[in-house]
């Protein structure tokens, strides 16, 4: 039998892997609509380095699940998940604990509620067990998040083309390209090689050591013991860099060779190049500058740098310990492998990046199952909607080194007409999106 076109023998059977998020989204949408799940977790038989109990859907970290503002992309993607009946969103907000406009919640009654749901469903078995091969043959959602056991991982890569797995990411940060000051960054690649592809920040020598001072001084997050291996890995955090001299970044990513400032018409003293990020130039990425500050002190420290005074960054630098694929070569649109149409991918594993996220996908993978086994074509949600603009950004083929992604408006296709005032310009975002998911929503009923 060829590979990825097995059929599954045991109708309306599926096995969920992982108890975390993503599979506890799947395994309850699946099990509401009549599927007979079996949920695997591995805890406490094995656990990873970040967990801390045995429950299901437990959070490895903060406690809140961002903003149900609906001008915020976070809010818009809460409010699109509610029209799907996402069940951990309800389920978040049973365990909520004041935090303004964020959905904050208490962790260990919300993973005691979603450990309650899930082992009191009929429909859903749990096995405490680790999965460390991927059997073929039953409809399998894989969703072991970015602490996937070692063996299994193993078994995902044979699945995989060219190297398919990342094993951490590496994120620098993405800003929005209508904040950046176009008066001052000049579009350019080094010596003018290929198209002018990158926009260019320049420095001169007084504002790159008052740049270097304020990166030296910032707020640094506290570094896992299991995240350092990642520097070793060519993902060198800059301040990290910065450290070592004061003019390493000038002689790393932040070089300025082979750019002429055409303000001034001299090479700059350093440079920080911003990448197009999507495939509508709505988003830039700020090229090498993976870091670990806190993210207050990130917004402040790169509005220093011109161009940048200005700049909204939808998505802050970080650097993790994290599994996830290889996206834009290795699933499909409906979020099945493309080696296994029976092998389906959800949470942080897909390389989306974020609690609520991995949860949308879990749910986004329930649903396409449920259309494989209606014999029905499962089309994504629209790019216009903020969790078709995640999906669509995951398997983007420009981007030939994939980095996880949140929600942000940056992922959006641009507005026909934009209002010039930037909440309307958020409302208008939000408007169509909520439009066009409703006419989905119609869809795959
Ligand atoms: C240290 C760390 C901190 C993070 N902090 C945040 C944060 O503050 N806010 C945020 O929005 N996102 C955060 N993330 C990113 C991400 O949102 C979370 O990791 C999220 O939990 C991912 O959801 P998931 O369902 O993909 O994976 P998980 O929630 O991790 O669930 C995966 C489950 O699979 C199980 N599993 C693994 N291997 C096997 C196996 N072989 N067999 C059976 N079960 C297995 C694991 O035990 C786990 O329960 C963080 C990630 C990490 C690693």
């Amino acid at each position: 039998m060829p590979r990825g076109e097995l059929t599954d023998s045991q109708s309306g059977r599926v096995h969920v892997i992982g108890g975390g998020l993503a599979g506890c989204e799947a395994a309850l949408q699946l099990a509401d609509r009549g599927f007979r799940v079996r949920l695997s977790e591995m805890r406490p038989v094995r656990t990873t380095p970040a967990h801390r109990s045995e429950r299901l859907g437990e959070l490895v970290c903060s406690n809140t699940f961002k903003s149900e503002r609906p001008d915020t992309s976070s809010g818009a993607l809460k409010a699109e998940l509610d029209r799907l009946g996402c069940r951990l969103l309800s389920l978040a907000r049973q365990a909520r604990v004041p935090g303004g406009h964020a959905l904050a919640i208490d962790r260990e009654v919300f993973s005691a509620l979603v450990t309650q749901t899930i082992e009191s469903h009929p429909a859903i078995e749990v096995h405490r067990e680790e999965v460390t091969e991927l059997e073929v043959g039953e409809m399998t959602i894989l969703a072991t998040g970015p602490l996937t056991s070692p063996a299994l991982t193993e078994s995902l890569e044979k699945w995989l083309e060219n190297d398919g797995l990342f094993f951490y990411d590496a994120i620098a940060p993405s800003v929005m390209v209508d904040s950046v000051d176009q008066d001052i960054v000049f579009r350019a690649s080094r010596y003018g090689k290929g198209e002018a592809d990158y926009l260019n920040c320049p420095l001169n020598k007084d504002e790159y050591e008052r740049f270097v001072d304020a990166l030296l001084s910032a707020e640094q997050v506290e570094v896992k013991d299991f995240d350092k291996a990642a520097y070793f890995q060519g993902c060198m955090p800059i301040e990290i860099i910065a450290s070592r001299g004061r003019e390493s970044l000038r002689f790393g990513p932040m070089r300025p060779v082979g750019l002429e400032d055409p303000r001034t018409g001299r090479r700059p003293w350093a440079v920080v190049q911003l990448r197009q990020e999507t495939r509508d130039g709505t988003l830039y990425g700020m090229v090498g500058f993976q870091t670990q500050l806190k993210y207050g002190a990130q917004a402040e420290v790169f509005r220093l740098i011109p161009g940048l005074a200005g700049a909204e960054f939808p998505r802050l630098g970080s650097l993790h310990r994290n599994l996830f694929v290889d996206a834009p070569r290795n699933l499909r649109a409906d979020l099945s492998l493309k080696s296994n149409s029976q092998l389906w991918l959800a949470g942080q594993i897909t390389g989306c990046e974020g609690y609520m996220e991995s949860v949308a996908s879990g749910l986004v993978a329930a649903l396409s199952v449920v259309h494989r086994w209606q014999g029905r074509q499962f089309l994504p949600p629209p790019r216009e909607t903020m969790l078709g603009a995640l999906l669509s950004y995951l398997r983007d083929q420009t981007n030939s080194r994939p980095q996880p992604m949140n929600v942000n408006f940056g992922l959006l296709p641009p507005l026909d007409e934009p209002p010039r005032n930037k909440l309307q310009r958020k409302q208008a975002y939000v408007e169509r999106a909520g439009r066009r998911m409703a006419e989905w929503v119609e869809t795959i009923q």
